[in-house]
């Protein structure tokens, strides 16, 4: 288990449920940090007494320094801070659980202290997963994934050499719209988008989950958690969400993980891992249950996660084009500036625009989500 913990974009969806875990194990809360809700970040740290608050926004972190002018809690600002939140030296575990690849420095940087990463942040890994993992091989750094699936995957791999694994069998929900025609998916508004069957999340990945970009982005994260190849993973739909992923051995043996559909359960588990503490949530009730579904995704429905699977192979900054097109899509979509099956179309386009780097350094990396981000705000916005 983890001595102390500090948990980047502790106001969101993983963020608060990492607290409730927090709390339930009583590990020690010593930074957060937010965008700019300081009204939720005050309580938090006056509530877990944390040495540390970053606020991104830096005049919601001169209000906020203001706030809690009658404690000893400090407050940072913008990158600097959420960086010094990573890194805070009596935490031995980061949860990164910001959306999107502002995640990716602070997770770096808290890889080279060598502690262990609670990895909800997929982005980080799909924007710059052969760095990432380079750099946490490197440094000893423990990742430890949160993502359901890949939970769920690295439970399933653990005592077995990598020569026994077949494949990985990656299972999704297939998000809301599952059953509508394609003919009815352009007219989906964002509150429509967001309204998830089987999981409440924040509004980025639940529009991603809607795409099934997310599944598309989860097979590119799963790709580098486990040094797959794209051959080695396939994508089955699952609509129940109570088998998280399975993993497939050479013999043909196939090892599932189950569990009720609640992010409290792989939050928890990489905080006490290897050990395991009391369950916080419902436990399965197979009886009632009745019977678990899958079927094959239909990759004409749902092109995003065509187009994710196609960067996966095609490697480089494919992966981070895509990641860095979709963030500035979905916001778009949420800002009502373009349709839901839009979003597809402004990430295809953004690959199509640029030119693919096959084994960049991290300088490339950011230029290229830098330009794929310009270039869908330049044609879409
Ligand atoms: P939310 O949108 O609910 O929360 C995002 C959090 O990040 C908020 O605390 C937000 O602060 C903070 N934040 C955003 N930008 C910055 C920034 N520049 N600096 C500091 N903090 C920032 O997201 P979720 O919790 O749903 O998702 C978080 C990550 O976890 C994503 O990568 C997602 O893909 C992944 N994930 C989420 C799951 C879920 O069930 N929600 C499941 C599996 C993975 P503020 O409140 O101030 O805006
Ligand atoms: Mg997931």
């Amino acid at each position: 288990m983890v001595n102390g913990i500090s948990i980047l974009g502790s106001t969101g969806s993983i963020g608060r449920q990492t607290v409730a875990a927090a709390k339930h194990l009583g590990v020690p809360v010593k930074a957060i940090s937010v965008q700019s809700n300081i009204e939720l970040a005050e309580r938090q740290a006056r509530e877990l007494n944390t040495e540390l608050v970053a606020v991104y926004d830096e005049d919601a972190a001169k209000a906020l320094r203001r706030r809690l002018c009658d404690t000893n809690i400090r407050v940072a600002g913008g990158e600097a801070g959420l960086i010094e939140a990573a890194v805070i030296p009596s935490a031995d575990c980061v949860v990164t659980a910001v959306s999107g690849a502002v995640g990716l420095k602070p997770t770096l940087a808290a890889i080279d202290t060598g502690r262990r990463i609670a990895l909800a942040n997929k982005e980080t890994l799909v924007c710059a997963g052969t760095i990432v993992m380079a750099r946490a091989a490197e440094k000893g750094a423990e990742i430890v994934p949160v993502d359901s699936e890949h939970s769920a995957i690295f439970q399933c791999l653990t005592g077995r050499e990598r020569t026994e694994l077949y494949r990985i069998l990656l299972t999704g929900s297939g998000g809301p719209f599952r059953g509508k025609p394609v003919s009815e998916l352009r007219d989906i508004t964002p509150a429509q988008a967001v309204k998830h069957p089987n999981w409440s999340m924040g509004a980025k990945i639940s529009v991603d989950s809607a795409t099934m970009m997310n599944k598309g982005l989860e097979f590119i994260e799963a790709m580098y958690l486990f040094a797959c190849t794209p051959d080695e993973i396939q994508v089955i739909i699952h609509p129940e969400s109570i088998i998280h992923s399975m993993v497939e051995l050479v013999d043909g043996t196939v090892i599932a993980q189950l569990g009720v559909p609640d992010m409290g359960l792989p939050i928890q588990l990489a905080l006490t891992w290897p050990e395991r503490g009391p369950s916080m949530s419902e436990r399965l009730d197979f009886a009632a249950l009745g019977k678990l579904t899958f079927e094959a995704p239909d990759l004409a429905k749902v092109p995003c996660l065509g187009l994710a699977m196609d960067c996966a192979r095609r490697g480089g900054t494919a992966t981070a084009i895509l990641n860095a097109a979709n963030e500035v899509a979905v916001a778009l979509f949420l800002q009502e500036k373009i349709g839901f099956t839009q979003i597809y179309d402004c990430v295809s386009k953004a690959l199509d625009s640029m030119e693919i780097c096959s084994d960049p350094n991290l300088e490339e990396i950011l230029d290229a989500d830098r330009r794929a981000r310009n270039f869908v705000r330049e044609h879409f916005d």
